[in-house]
């Protein structure tokens, strides 16, 4: 998944991950790859703003 230029970095993407793999650091967001191994796409559908799509 990549970030688009219109993330607002408000978390919600990384509090809906059933693996708790996306960290939301300031003007960032860090994906833990290894373990989004399931790419159930929850955290795509989840954000409001359409910022993240499959790589
Ligand atoms: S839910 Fe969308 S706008 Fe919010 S931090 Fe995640 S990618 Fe960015
Ligand atoms: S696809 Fe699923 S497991 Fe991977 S980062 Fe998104 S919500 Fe988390």
């Amino acid at each position: 998944m990549i970030i688009k230029d219109w993330c607002s970095y408000c978390g919600a993407c990384a509090g809906v991950c059933p693996k708790n793999c996306i960290e939301v650091k300031e003007t960032n967001l860090v994906f833990d790859e290894d373990e989004c191994s399931e790419k159930c796409d929850i955290c795509i559908k989840t954000c409001p703003l359409h910022a993240l799509e499959k790589q």
